[in-house]
């Protein structure tokens, strides 16, 4: 076989781009030499100047689009080059969920060593949203000033701690610009200075808004520089501020958090109340998928025609409340966050006899969805706060057959699995549900898992990699995959949920 060409820094080269990259960038081949670019769309025809070279690969920047793809839309947010947080804004969504459903088979072949005609055979198209847009119940808008000395919100540019003003993010609730606006012009008026951290002056470092989706309850956290005052003012003329917000519909709760580190880490420790209840609720409806349009879309032939399957789900009619602080962890996506856990608990299969393990349960909200339908849960996770979270999200939907502790789960299962008697139901479960965060379960957790025997295991994971890692060794272990389902959480952005549902051979 010949030798590929090497290209070298600063060439200008044209190429059709046929693939897509983790992070969203175009992928194309010239000459048998791939180069990565940043903003091509797959199907592309493109002219790009090379700026970083490899032996076999470059990163090239993209001077003009030649041939626009077919797959090409316009973006609907002027920013979403330098923002980089949409990195598929300009990738129609069907092809996105095509993505996504491909980055999830790949990585199950390639990572977890699976058949493609297995994994052809278990998977399930990819749950999509109606409306890709406006979902997102969580905004941090980084504080600060532009060249003028105007006070401005919006996003860091790429890599940098430069704000790029933008209070009209396409992602969240429409009322995000209605809230800054009226906290920028409050800061203008009353000279209330945003956070500097290069010299680490100012005040106003980040402004959190919460919504709940169905409660329309609304949440503004400011995060300051500052430590607890006395009087509990926070900002001069601290009540025109107040005023100003709540008179904006829905607003129930504000408070601040302090941080007075040079750090990153957004959200300092302690948060304080100032103007109505300290949380805001929403509530999660379980679901249930219609399964002859599933099957309809699973057998269906000519999948080219129509439009695509994007999951067709109607609420059961039950539903669990959930208590939100600022410093909860909460799904960002609600509507997509109901049809995920209403497939997790109809994966747990469970009838009201079983036993079953959530580990990495946060707040309790796939604890509880399990809670309606076994006989008994025991959720873990890491976070003391959240646990306390979860107890309390238990009372409020009086269930009393969720109990929570806090440890990690590779230390806290193997605990219980050492010390329980040998028939208990604790070392005997029948369904055990893991949520980990990107790095997946750590080793220990999964042979205890192994050994622990579960009739099922449920497998909801952020990262398509990590979980292909995990589930080869469960597969190893005796568990066998029975159906694999990408759920579409992070519309225009390049990550996404999988929920896998095993069953012991
Ligand atoms: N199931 C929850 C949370 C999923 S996010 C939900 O859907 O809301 C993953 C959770 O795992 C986080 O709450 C994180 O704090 C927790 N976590 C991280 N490492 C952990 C570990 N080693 N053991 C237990 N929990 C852990």
């Amino acid at each position: 076989m010949s030798k590929s060409q090497v290209y070298n820094k600063n060439d200008i080269l044209t190429v059709t781009i046929d693939d897509i990259g983790h992070d969203g960038e175009g992928i194309g081949k010239v000459d048998g030499f791939t180069l990565f670019v940043k903003d091509a769309v797959i199907g592309d025809t493109v002219s790009v100047k090379i700026m970083k070279s490899k032996k076999s690969y470059a990163y090239a920047h993209l001077e003009k689009v030649l041939i626009p793809s077919p797959f090409r839309v316009e973006p609907v947010c002027a920013y979403h080059k330098s923002c980089g947080g949409c990195q598929l804004q300009t990738l129609s969504y069907e092809k996105q969920l095509e993505f996504k459903q491909n980055k999830i088979r790949n990585n199950l072949i390639r990572l977890g060593g699976f058949e493609p005609e297995f994994i052809d055979s278990v998977m399930e198209p990819i749950v999509g949203m109606d409306e890709p847009y406006r979902y997102r119940n969580k905004a941090q808008y980084p504080i600060g000033k532009d060249k003028n000395g105007k006070v401005v919100a919006g996003f860091y540019a790429g890599h940098s701690h430069n704000i790029i003003p933008n209070t009209n993010c396409y992602l969240g609730v429409e009322n995000n610009k209605e809230i800054l606006e009226t906290i920028l012009a409050f800061m203008e008026e009353n000279h209330v200075e945003p956070y500097d951290e290069t010299i680490g002056k100012g005040l106003v470092r980040h402004v959190l808004i919460r919504t709940g989706f169905t409660s329309k309850e609304i949440m503004v956290c400011f995060v300051l520089n500052s430590s607890e005052k006395k009087d509990g003012k926070y900002f001069p003329k601290q009540e025109t501020l107040l005023d100003a917000l709540k008179a904006i519909e829905g607003m129930t709760s504000i408070s601040v958090s302090l941080n007075r580190e040079n750090t990153n880490v957004i959200m300092g420790k302690q948060i304080i109340n100032l103007w109505g209840n300290p949380v805001i609720w929403d509530r999660i409806h379980i679901q249930e998928e219609n399964k002859a349009r599933l099957e309809e879309a699973v057998t269906s032939k000519d999948k080219s025609s129509e439009k695509p399957y994007l999951g067709e789900f109607a609420p059961t009619g039950q539903y669990l409340d959930f208590t939100i602080s600022p410093l909860s962890f909460y799904q960002v996506n609600p509507i997509q966050m109901e049809k995920l856990y209403s497939l997790a608990l109809e994966y747990a299969g469970l009838d009201g006899n079983q036993t079953v393990w959530d580990l990495y349960c946060g707040i309790g909200t796939i604890s509880l969805f399990l809670a309606t339908k076994a006989k008994q849960v025991y959720g873990v996770e890491i976070v003391p706060q959240a646990i306390d979270d979860a107890k309390a999200n238990a009372k409020r939907n009086n269930i009393t057959n969720a109990e929570f502790f806090v440890g990690k789960a590779e230390e806290v299962l193997p605990e219980f699995y050492a010390k329980s008697d040998a028939d208990s139901a604790m070392r005997n479960p029948d369904v055990i549900v893991v949520d980990p965060p990107r790095k997946g379960c750590d080793n220990a957790c999964l042979e205890t898992m192994l050994l622990m025997k579960p009739e099922r295991i449920v497998y909801v994971s952020c990262d398509s990699a990590t979980l292909a890692r995990d589930l080869r060794v469960l597969c190893d272990g005796g568990y066998e995959v029975k159906r694999v389902r990408g759920c579409d959480q992070f519309c225009q952005g390049v990550h996404v949920e999988t929920v896998v549902a095993l069953e012991r051979l």
